[in-house]
């Protein structure tokens, strides 16, 4: 039975491990329920055996949500948290034109009732970026595609302009990637459930974690969260993003950045120093360009999707998955436990997506359909 005076009802305990630890947080930062959290931990012993790592283990964040998975429901519970706080009806973000981000702000914010606007910019294509676009138009997304990123400012003057008139009200704005010290809140979190996992024994404690860098929030939040917990692993962040974008001393300002809105707002927050060796960002698996799938990334999608069934992306984890495959082959993780952060989105939405003609998109998103795509079934 669960009532008012069982500790164990459901309603008192806090929604998030962080919360547990810090309650002021939970009472100051906005927050909005989105995600089904924990994501499980997967004991990948397939492919472990395959790459010679027995302890290779998979955070599966790509069901972190059961409409859309991935790593960016766990930043939109907070940064959708904050637009739902001040009273937005709608919220405008950016990405490349295959954003994971901008699709999973465009459904959650439809969840909440709010109306969401996509800034998008040039990419390669590939069959994922097809069902983010359609799924994006599907869900009502209002959908810009910018040939520059100083054309897209452009745009979004305009919009904000435009849709301040119209609405009477701004759109709120999400930071690209969901990447700002509050979106990072949520990967911090994310740290906490792994510690419980640990706890429960549902893995041991990691010596690394391999996760691909875009705009850089979750290797920010796994750092710090690693240090909060105490859990200490090696943090190891790959970058699929160019060095402007994604660089050692821009990921150490963010970490920063993100502890003293942490420590603004619950001082009880300790202050941590984040080690000179607390992570090396690894650049090796880049390629030639964001979203370009290099051939050992390829083999890394394919290697996870033959051994585990798990679907991965060419653009990000299975980047991380290539640097995790390096590694192994080297002999320098055989004895340790790897934990593979699964940031993409697995739920197959696209399959239960009615038949949408493209030629319905603004005509500037038609190409994508219409050119061919990277070797890759999804
Ligand atoms: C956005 C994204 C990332 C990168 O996360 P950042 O916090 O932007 O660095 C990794 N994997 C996938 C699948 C993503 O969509």
């Amino acid at each position: 039975m669960s009532g008012p005076d069982d500790p164990d009802a459901p309603t008192h305990r806090p929604a998030r491990p962080l919360f547990a630890v810090y309650p002021a947080l939970a009472h100051k930062l906005p927050f909005v329920p989105l995600a089904d959290l924990p994501s499980p931990i997967h004991h990948a012993r397939s492919l472990g055996a395959e790459l010679r790592v027995p302890n290779l283990f998979i955070k599966r964040d790509d069901l972190s949500g059961a409409p859309y998975g991935g790593n960016k429901v766990r930043k939109l519970e907070f940064l959708l948290g904050e637009a739902v706080r001040r009273g937005a009806r709608e919220v405008l973000t950016f990405g490349y034109a295959g954003s994971n981000h901008a699709l999973a702000t465009a459904i959650y914010a439809r969840q909440l009732g709010l109306r969401s606007i996509s800034m998008l910019l040039p990419q390669p294509n590939s069959h994922a970026l097809q069902h983010n676009v359609l799924m994006g138009f599907h869900v009502g997304a209002e959908l810009h595609h910018h040939p520059s990123k100083a054309k897209l400012i452009a745009g979004v003057f305009i919009q904000m302009l435009k849709h301040g008139l119209s609405q009477r009200r701004f759109p709120v704005l999400i930071p690209a990637g969901g990447s700002s010290p509050l979106g990072i809140v949520g990967i911090i979190n994310a740290v906490f459930e792994l510690a419980q996992q640990i706890e429960r024994g549902e893995l041991p404690k990691p010596d690394r974690v391999y996760t691909a860098v875009g705009s850089m929030g979750t290797a920010a939040g796994l750092l710090l969260g690693t240090a909060l917990t105490g859990l200490r692993c090696k943090v190891v962040p790959v970058r699929v993003i160019d060095k402007r974008t994604a660089n050692p001393s821009k990921l150490e300002a963010l970490c920063r950045k993100t502890l003293s809105f942490l420590r603004a707002t619950d001082p009880s927050v300790p202050h941590i120093g984040l080690a000179k060796d607390a992570f090396a960002l690894r650049e090796e698996f880049f390629g030639e360009q964001y979203a370009l799938y290099t051939p050992e990334c390829v083999k890394a999608v394919r290697l996870l999707a033959e051994h585990e069934q798990i679907r991965i992306d060419g653009t990000y984890a299975g980047k991380a998955l290539a640097a995790v495959a390096a590694d192994a082959r080297t002999g320098s993780i055989e004895d340790k436990t790897v934990l593979l952060w699964n940031t993409y989105n697995s739920v197959p939405f696209w399959e239960s997506m009615p038949t949408i003609d493209y030629r319905g998109l603004p005509p500037s998103f038609h190409r994508y359909f219409e050119e061919p795509v990277q070797p890759l079934d999804w």
